[in-house]
């Protein structure tokens, strides 16, 4: 019997969970639903730099296991012969500080390296900043890992759909299970207040020499210029789906049309990109509970 799932979601967390169910679990037929796709959806906007940020009081066990297998999947992309395809590319990053940075993070060595700044590194920078890291770590490109996710998608039999959902009800009895992935959207969907919108604003200008990243005191980060006329290619303000905890958990939901298996997955902040594999998996383990339960509504439905 082949199961129905609908994704509800095209942004980095949707097509990323989309793709490991589809990858994953044979006689299960996804359909990804959403209002907006690539590049028009918040990760293609972002930095796409693999950093943990604004996440919340996530568990600190939690938040290291996202990183670990997200980071994991990152590296096995940049290894393959699709890193430019999939637009996933080592960065060196250096971290530089006017206060001393605290050194409390479970996650720091899953980059490639972390290690302090030299005093020679830090002296070609304005000398308020005293205190510096290096890292190698990674960036994905949505713009171009989206697009190549819905190919994997599309090769597993998924489907697209586009189309805004304003209530759950509307998919009771035609899916086994949702998947909600609404990012920002979640806040009216579910409704749930507790997603804040935060502002961040990225500047794409064209600068090729540049090969460092900045990241100025944890807030800014600045690709500096050599030339004052570099190219400006986008200027773009986001809203980050921040929650006080990203939320990844299975609720049975009372619609009008009868319950409905929902299994949540939003609210990651600043951090989308960083941890999308890490909660994809994780919907796996609930979306492979939910399918066995003989208690969950979709199965009930076919009784
Ligand atoms: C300026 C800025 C810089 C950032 N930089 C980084 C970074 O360097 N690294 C990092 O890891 N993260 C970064 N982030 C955060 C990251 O972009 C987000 O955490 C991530 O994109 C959230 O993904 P999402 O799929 O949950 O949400 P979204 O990308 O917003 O996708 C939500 C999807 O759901 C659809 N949807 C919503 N509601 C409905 C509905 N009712 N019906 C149908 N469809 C619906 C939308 O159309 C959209 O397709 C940045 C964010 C910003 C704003």
């Amino acid at each position: 019997m082949v199961r129905k799932v609908a994704v509800i979601g095209g942004g980095v967390i949707g097509i990323t969970t989309a793709v490991v169910i589809a990858e994953h679990l044979d006689n299960v037929q996804v359909t990804v639903i959403s209002d907006k796709w690539s590049p028009d959806t918040t990760g293609d906007g972002s930095a796409g730099y693999w950093a943990p940020y604004l996440l919340g009081d996530l568990p600190p066990d939690t938040l290291r296991e996202w990183c670990k297998k997200s980071s994991e999947i990152f590296q096995e992309i940049f290894q393959s012969a699709k890193a430019v395809e999939y637009g996933v590319g080592l960065l060196p990053v250096y971290c530089i500080f006017s206060y001393a940075p605290t050194d409390d993070s479970v996650f720091n060595d899953l980059y490639l390296d972390y290690r302090p700044m030299t005093k020679k590194e830090l002296s070609v920078f304005p000398s308020k900043y005293c205190y510096g890291i290096s890292i190698t770590s990674f960036f994905a490109e949505c713009t171009k890992l989206l697009p190549a996710l819905m190919k994997r998608i599309e090769k597993r039999d998924g489907r697209f759909i586009e189309k805004k959902i304003y209530s759950f009800s509307e998919l009771a009895g035609k899916y086994d299970v949702v998947i909600n992935c609404t990012g920002i959207g979640a806040r009216n969907l579910v409704p749930d207040p507790e997603v804040t919108p935060i502002r961040g604003q990225v500047i794409k200008v064209r600068a090729p020499w540049m090969k460092h990243c900045v990241i100025i005191d944890d807030d800014y980060y600045v690709i500096p210029n050599s030339e004052e006329d570099a190219k400006i290619l986008r200027d773009w303000v986001g809203l980050r789906p921040y929650r006080s905890t990203p939320r990844v958990e299975r609720e049975s939901i009372k619609t009008k049309k009868g319950n409905i298996d929902v299994i949540h997955n939003y609210g990651h902040g600043g951090s989308g990109v960083t941890v999308s594999w890490g909660c994809a998996f994780e919907v796996l383990g609930l979306l492979r509970e939910a399918l066995e339960d003989p208690y969950s509504s979709g199965f009930r439905s076919k009784m």
